[in-house]
C-alpha cells in the first residue's frame, strides 16, 4: 500500500502519529539539504525547526487543498527558511530595483539571476536549468552589470546577500494573474512548454512572484531527486523529540518475535 503525501498531510493535521512518523522519515533529509544551503553563521540545528513545524500554528498542514508532494516541499522550504537567523547584507537591494534593472533580460536570464539569490552557483544553476555553466556565468555577469547601473552601493554578492529578503518580498507579491503550481509542474515534467502560451510567458517574464515560484519548484525537483528516507533507527530520535510513538511492528512480526 502506498502512503501518499496527501494522506500524510491529512494525518498530521488530525494529529495522528502515522503522519508525523512519515513526515520525519521522508522530509528530515530534505530539511537537512535546505539547512546545508541556507543556514549561515551559528547553526541552530534541525531540532528547533522540527519543533516549530510540529506546532499547530506552523500552518504547514493546514491547507485543505490536496497538495502534491512537490508543492508541499516548496511550502516546507518557506517554513524552514522562516526559522533561520536573519542575514544582514553589506549592501541592500529591493525587489523593485531588481525588477527595473533586469527588465531587459529574457525569462530564462531572469531565472538565472534569481537562482543567485537562492545561493546557487553557476554550475548548480546550469544543472537546474539544463544549460552550460559557462552560459549561466555569462548571464550572471550581464545581470550584475544591469544592477550595478541602478544602485549606489554595489557588491559582488549583492543578490546572494539579499536573497532571503528578496525571496520573502517575491512570495508576498502574488497577483490575480499569477500561475498556479500545476502550470509550472506541467512545464517541469515536459507536459507543456511556453510555446504557444504567449500570454502566460508574458506574465511570468514580468512577474517576480512567478519567477521565484518557478525557481523554487525547480529547486524542489532537485531536492527530491535521490532524497533518501531515514531508516526507523535514524528517525527514532526525531520521533522522540516530537513525542510521536514509534510504529508498532505488524502483527505477524510480533507473533514471530514471541516465538524466538
Ligand atoms: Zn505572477
Amino acid at each position: 500500500m502506498i502512503y501518499t503525501c496527501y494522506e500524510m498531510i491529512a494525518d498530521c493535521r488530525a494529529g495522528r502519529a502515522e503522519g508525523w512518523r512519515f513526515f520525519v522519515s521522508s522530509y528530515v533529509p530534505v530539511i537537512r539539504q535546505l539547512l546545508a544551503r541556507y543556514q549561515s553563521g551559528a547553526a541552530a540545528g534541525l531540532e528547533p525547526i522540527l519543533a516549530a513545524l510540529y506546532r499547530p500554528e506552523s500552518a504547514l498542514f493546514q491547507s485543505l487543498d490536496p497538495a502534491p508532494e512537490r508543492w508541499f516541499v516548496a511550502q516546507l522550504r518557506q517554513k524552514v527558511l522562516k526559522q533561520l537567523a536573519p542575514v544582514s547584507p553589506a549592501s541592500t537591494i529591493d525587489l523593485e530595483t531588481i525588477s527595473a534593472a533586469l527588465e531587459p533580460l529574457t525569462l530564462v536570464e531572469k531565472q538565472v539571476a534569481w537562482l543567485e539569490t537562492m545561493l546557487y552557483s553557476p554550475a548548480e544553476t546550469g544543472v537546474l536549468l539544463r544549460m552550460a555553466p559557462a552560459t549561466a556565468e555569462k548571464i550572471r555577469g550581464k545581470a550584475a552589470d544591469l544592477i550595478r547601473g541602478k544602485v549606489d552601493s554595489w557588491s559582488r554578492n549583492i543578490l546572494a546577500d539579499n536573497g532571503r529578503a528578496l525571496g520573502v518580498a517575491a512570495a508576498a507579491a502574488a497577483g490575480a494573474e499569477c500561475l498556479p503550481p500545476k502550470t509550472f509542474l506541467d512545464m517541469l515534467d515536459g507536459r507543456t512548454t511556453w510555446q504557444g502560451r504567449g500570454e502566460l510567458e508574458r506574465h511570468v517574464t514580468r512577474c517576480w512572484h512567478c519567477i521565484d515560484h518557478f525557481c523554487r519548484l525547480v529547486e524542489v525537483v532537485e531536492l527530491l531527486r535521490g532524497n533518501q528516507a531515514l531508516s526507523d533507527a535514524e528517525a527514532a530520535p526525531y520521533w522522540e523529540l516530537l513525542g510521536v510513538s514509534p510504529a508498532r511492528p505488524p502483527a505477524w512480526k510480533r507473533w514471530l518475535a514471541r516465538r524466538v
